[in-house]
């Protein structure tokens, strides 16, 4: 059915150039339109968990990101002193001929998927939005701001977590809501022998660092930054750092080569969630626009690819649109959700142990581990 289909992608980012390549393999004609007039992807990493390899195996770049990356086996638990409380190896469920995790430079990542979206034949515009669209039973009759018009079988947004075009199809409806937290990351020299993932607990944060590369790794640093200040970009490496003062060892010695206030990347979390379904007519959403979530199961953007690859699938399959856009996203729900729902719970239980208010029954270890386990059955 995807043969010969006209797909219009909105949104150039993780879901969206991967959106690119599946319908692309499926035998779409795929436009891709970017609202950057050129590519400016951050420069920290991106953790790739074994279910996202797998999903980026279906449009054969899983490879070039395990190549490219750095594999690790899981995650080593520590005090502030470097004092290991816990080894967690990551299981290799879902795809066991791919690493349990890659972790991997986003601009790396991204060069990976534009290369594949483009060596497939799909159409990229930069500086380019959805202006305006009308749509029938049969397609969707769309106007870019370049002024191009066109007619296609379906347009996928995939705008990222304040996504315009989920505001047009659900006016006022979904607002992305503060959590309390934030998150700071920075790229470091990668030390001697550093092979595990590692998160270690602060008394008012956590910090985590990932191996990207053969000589680089980041760091993460999660924290509650109440009223969810703004922060001025010259500043942020000091601010970083003297929200690491508490830690010793390792990060203690990191922290020292914290300078550049240009790299450093700063988000607060502010998820979203659109409860389904997620098309109106032949105009359907994916990736962040749909379930923007917080990064505490790593888990966005492999959401992300994981739906773009499931939704080429399902229309490449014969049927009614409407029928199956519909089915999409009773598909995807229980794995979107699954992991929103999870990272929210967790960073508020973060939350109230740096306040000393844990609720006695929280378990950190076993809620993640199910929400993991859960997402290497297939998609
Ligand atoms: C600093 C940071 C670190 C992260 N680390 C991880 C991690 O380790 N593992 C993980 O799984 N996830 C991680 N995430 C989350 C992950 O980046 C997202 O879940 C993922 O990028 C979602 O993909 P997406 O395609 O939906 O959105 P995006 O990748 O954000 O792409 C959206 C694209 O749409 C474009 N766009 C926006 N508006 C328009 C418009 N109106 N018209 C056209 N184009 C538009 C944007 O410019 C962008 O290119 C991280 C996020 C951040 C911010």
């Amino acid at each position: 059915m995807a043969d010969g289909m006209k797909i219009l992608i909105v949104g150039g980012g993780i879901g969206g150039l991967t959106a690119a390549s599946a319908f692309r393999l499926a035998g779409a004609d795929v436009n891709v339109v970017e609202l950057q007039s050129d590519w400016k992807v951050y420069g920290v990493g991106i953790i790739q968990p074994n279910n996202a390899l797998r999903a980026l195996d279906q449009i054969d770049v899983a490879e070039a990101c395990v190549d490219a990356g750095c594999a690790f086996p899981g995650w080593r638990l520590t005090d502030l002193n470097d004092n290991l409380v816990a080894e967690l190896p990551s299981a290799t469920g879902g795809a066991p001929h791919l690493p349990p995790n890659n972790g991997i430079g986003r601009r790396t990542l991204h060069d990976i998927l534009l290369a594949r979206a483009e060596s497939l034949g799909a159409n990229i515009q930069l500086g380019c939005t959805l202006e305006s669209f009308e749509q029938d039973a049969e397609g969707v009759d769309v106007r870019l701001t370049n002024s191009d018009e066109g007619r296609y079988d379906l347009v996928v947004g995939v705008d990222g977590i304040s996504s315009q075009l989920r505001e047009k199809l659900f006016p006022g409806v979904y607002k992305q809501k503060f959590t309390g937290q934030g998150v700071w990351r920075y790229n470091l020299p990668r030390p001697e022998g550093f092979d595990w993932a590692r998160v270690v607990f602060g008394k008012n944060s956590k910090a985590g660092l990932v191996p990207l590369a053969s000589d680089l790794i980041y760091i993460f640093l999660v924290t509650p930054e109440p009223g969810n200040p703004f922060f001025p970009d010259d500043e942020l490496h000091v601010l970083l750092r003297d929200r690491l003062a508490e830690y010793g060892g390792l990060v203690r010695d990191l922290r020292e080569i914290v300078t550049d206030p240009k790299e450093v990347v700063y988000r607060p979390m502010e998820p979203v969630a659109v409860d389904g379904p997620w098309h109106k007519g032949r105009v359907v959403l994916l990736g962040d626009a749909v379930h923007g979530t917080t990064p505490h199961l790593a888990q966005g953007a492999s959401m992300a690819i994981e739906d773009a690859v499931l939704l080429a699938d399902m229309v490449a399959a014969d049927g009614d649109m409407e029928a199956m856009l519909t089915a999409f996203t009773a598909r995807r729900r229980p794995r979107s959700d699954l992991v929103y729902k999870t990272s929210l719970q967790l960073g508020e239980w973060e939350m109230a142990e740096w306040e000393d208010r844990l609720p006695p029954d929280a378990n950190f270890g076993a809620v993640m581990g199910q929400a993991l386990d859960a997402l290497n059955a297939p998609i």
